[in-house]
């Protein structure tokens, strides 16, 4: 199966085209259809799978058909991710495959001045990918509000556990709806991150690349 034979839009199918993207990687080809169908995933796949676009993919298609039938409100997908340099590298991922679409991507991350991180939340962002403890922060100084997201992906979900996430990430759930889609990515797998993911998803499909 090629990309083209996907009922994606055209204008990522022209990104994904532009990126040199013909054909699904196995991590790709296992995860875009149930996403697409609004199903929760739970995949074990490591960097280098082409797991970002696993992701990035169904969510720009979902997005790209919700504004082009009326301007979203609010923050509709939100990527937790372990450090700053995965966050701004998820943010050019979304940006590149989306870049024919009117969604935009935004990311927020700790170690650095929040003032201009909450100018630009204020231009109005469809898809945010955040640290959590700078995600924290700023939900609860009332500068970001979660109400309407549709999709939370965590990435690298191991590595949030090793950085000591855990607690704002179980406080940032609680501000999301609990009526959402959960996508879950971990590289490794063991008891402390079954309790989290299965804490969070409902009914997943697992994936293992
Ligand atoms: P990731 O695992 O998301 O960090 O992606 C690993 C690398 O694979 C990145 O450099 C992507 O640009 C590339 N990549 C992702 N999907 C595809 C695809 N379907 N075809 C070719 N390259 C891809």
């Amino acid at each position: 199966m090629k990309f083209e034979d996907y009922r994606i839009s055209d204008e990522i199918k022209k990104s994904l085209e532009k990126l040199g993207f013909r054909k699904p990687t196995d991590i790709q080809y296992k995860a875009i259809l149930p996403i697409m169908k609004g199903e929760d995933v739970l995949a074990i796949a490591q960097t280098g799978t082409g797991k970002t676009a696993a992701f990035a993919i169904p969510v720009l298609d979902k997005l790209q058909y919700q504004i082009n039938r009326r301007r979203t409100d609010g923050i509709k997908c939100v990527v937790m991710v372990p450090t700053r340099e995965l966050a701004l590298q998820i943010t050019e991922v979304f940006e590149q495959i989306g870049r024919h679409t009117r969604v935009k991507t935004f990311c927020v991350f700790g170690g650095v001045e929040q003032g201009p991180q909450i100018a630009k939340l204020e231009a109005g962002i469809d898809v945010l990918v955040a640290t959590p403890g700078r995600l924290f922060d700023l939900v609860s100084q009332g500068h970001i509000r979660l109400e309407r997201v549709e999709t939370l992906i965590l990435d690298e979900a191991d590595h949030m556990l090793d950085l000591g996430f855990i607690h704002d990430i179980r406080q940032l759930i609680t501000k999301l709806p609990r009526k959402r889609q959960t996508l879950f990515f971990s590289a490794t797998i063991n008891e402390k991150i079954k309790e989290l993911a299965y804490s969070l998803v409902n009914k997943p499909v697992r994936i293992q690349i």
